[in-house]
């Protein structure tokens, strides 16, 4: 297994939830900050949904507090939230624009994403939501380029991405080696607090902790204590 590039300097992390990157992907977040790279993260709902007995009223903002803790944690002080409505995301031109658009404004070189597929492993289905941005971040790395598929669009087009990286659990196809950072991963999926004390009694620091375990495994023939995986697509090569 290879290496991610990190011959970059800006990426864009594109997701449906609050909590999605810090149950995956902010250990290699936190490494990427350290090595001095501009992360920001684009996040498609509110997590609204996410709490049992919690009005989606209330949770809304309390999901988007916990959202820019977790990203400080990391490195990551841009944090937007695009107001679609958490478990009813759908895949379409719409949301293919909304994301060309964001891409378009950060201008990335490097995208990174959720599992787009329709399962985690067999037997195990991925979310909706997940599914739908998922796909639509990959498509719309494309769109970003492309002047005329939504010329309703006021910013130039970018057609700067070099790759996108869905952090997975299978296909994956490189790793990045987070064993000096999944200290901080843990700290980050712990800002999810009030998420995380409705969804178990167990200890907030022990939930994330076991996540974040679970998320940074060591990888078959990537040389490193902790990695976590991402299958790779590569644009305009
Ligand atoms: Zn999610």
């Amino acid at each position: 297994m290879e290496p991610i590039p990190e011959d970059w300097q800006r990426g864009l992390v594109i997701v449906a939830h609050p909590d999605d990157i810090e149950y995956g992907a902010a250990a290699a977040v936190a490494r990427w900050t350290d090595q001095g790279k501009d992360i920001r993260y684009v996040l498609v709902t509110s997590g609204e949904a996410g709490i049992a007995g919690l009005h989606p009223r209330q949770c809304g903002a309390l999901r988007e507090d916990e959202e820019r803790r977790s990203a400080a944690v990391v490195g990551v002080t841009t944090v937007e939230f695009l107001g679609y409505p958490d478990g009813r995301i759908e895949y379409g031109p719409q949301l293919r624009m909304d994301l060309a658009r964001v891409i378009r404004q950060h201008r990335p070189e490097m995208v990174v994403t959720a599992n787009h597929r329709e399962t985690w492993v067999p037997g195990f289905l991925n979310s909706a939501d997940h599914r739908a941005v998922g796909l639509a971040a990959l498509d719309a790395v494309a769109d970003a380029a492309n002047e005329w598929i939504f010329p309703e669009l006021t910013e130039p087009p970018w057609a700067g991405v070099r790759w996108a990286a869905v952090n997975a659990m299978l296909g994956i196809t490189h790793a990045v080696d987070v064993t000096a950072t999944v200290e901080r991963a843990v700290e980050s999926l712990c800002e999810h607090r009030a998420y995380l004390e409705a969804l178990s009694d167990e200890p907030v620091l022990d939930q994330a902790a076991r996540q974040i375990e679970m998320s940074t495994g060591p990888k078959p023939g990537f040389d490193a204590e902790r990695a976590v995986g991402f299958e790779l697509y590569v644009y305009g090569g």
